[in-house]
């Protein structure tokens, strides 16, 4: 999924539910049942253009939503943002791969199930992320 999606996930779990410790840990195990789910996924090769555009694109989301959440004056924003981190940071895995210059052959077992999970990745994927990202801004207002 986005990290629109993911962090979004985190935020609303951390709204549903207020004890730090679970919220943290439910928000980072959510990241792999939305990718498991079907949801947004582009073929481009690390470091190239279109990454970087989507990255710019995806991270803008990230902070649009953040800044909204912050301006309707959610309760406990701190914890919201840390689920929301929580959720994402599965996928710095994918950045230190990169940065590193891995393969797919060289991955961890932690790395291949993360990777192996995204079978349902595709452009029309797209609409589920929009969708969920949307109904969990949406809870999250509506639950405050
Ligand atoms: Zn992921």
């Amino acid at each position: 999924m986005t990290a629109t999606s993911h962090a979004l996930t985190g935020a609303f779990i951390a709204t549903v539910i207020r004890q730090p410790i679970l919220a943290i840990s439910l928000s980072f195990l959510s990241h792999f049942i939305c990718d498991a789910l079907p949801h947004l996924g582009i073929k481009m090769k690390f470091g190239d253009r279109a990454m970087k555009w989507w990255l710019a694109i995806d991270g803008t989301l990230v902070v649009f939503f953040a800044v909204s959440l912050i301006m309707l004056n959610v309760e406990n924003p701190v914890l919201l943002a840390v689920c929301g981190f929580a959720a994402m940071s599965p996928d710095l895995f994918w950045l230190y791969h990169g940065l590193k210059g891995r393969s797919p052959e060289s991955y961890g077992p932690f790395t291949r199930f993360h990777a192996a999970i995204q079978k349902y990745e595709s452009v029309p994927g797209l609409a589920v992320d929009v969708i969920w990202s949307l109904s969990a801004f949406l809870l999250i207002v509506k639950l405050q």
